[in-house]
């Protein structure tokens, strides 16, 4: 990774700009943790983290929550060319007694066609938790291609492409604090 004074930054061979900043973002996890302990703060939830691009965000929220419930981790093979739902598979599944009569915080970095939480939505509800409630870091409404139930969302942002806090681009950028967005003028 390089970086230029403008605040633009280089991986592998793309270039990316700033888009949101770290202060943007902690603002808003922020206030996502208060209204997650305001619906669910009765209760002991059990955060359900996709991997990998969701395990910054959930730290943080897990912590702005100040909810004490257990954390386990799920990680969906992502889908080929075609983009059919039915291609999605569970690579690491979250434990049973964690989800069975729980509510859950089911943790996502960003909803963009929406077609793997289409796929894994059933798979959670078939494991029978009280309740689920999706919270988004991001979304890309103008890319989303099926209906997704989703109860918070961080930021809707525009169809491009962005990396940062957690989310890489062919494994580089995840251990940024802010978000980038792919720069194509450059
Ligand atoms: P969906 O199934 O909604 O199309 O996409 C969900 C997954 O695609 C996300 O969890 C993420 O891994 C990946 N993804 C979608 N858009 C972006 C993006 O702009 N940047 C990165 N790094 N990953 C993305």
């Amino acid at each position: 990774m390089s970086s230029q004074p403008s605040g633009r930054i280089r991986l592998h061979s793309l270039n990316f700009r700033p888009f949101l900043t770290e202060e943007n973002i902690q603002e808003r996890v922020r206030e996502l943790g208060n209204t997650l302990r305001e619906r669910l703060g009765e209760g002991n939830p059990s955060f359900v983290v996709m991997l990998k691009g969701a395990f910054v965000f959930a730290a943080d929220l897990v912590r702005a929550s100040g909810l004490g419930g257990e954390v386990c981790f799920v990680r969906t093979s992502s889908y080929a060319g075609t983009e059919s739902a039915g291609r999605v598979k569970l690579l690491v599944a979250p434990e049973p007694e964690l989800i069975r009569g729980h509510d859950v915080v089911l943790v996502e970095d960003i909803v963009d066609s929406g077609l793997t939480m289409q796929a894994f939505l059933p798979m959670l509800e078939a494991m029978e938790p009280s309740s689920i409630t999706l919270v988004t870091l991001l979304h890309k409404p103008e890319a989303q291609r099926v209906e997704v139930p989703i109860d918070l969302i961080g930021f809707s942002i525009p169809s491009k492409f962005v990396v940062g806090y957690g989310l890489d681009y062919d494994g580089l950028g995840r251990h940024l604090p802010a978000i980038y967005q792919l720069d194509e003028e450059y």
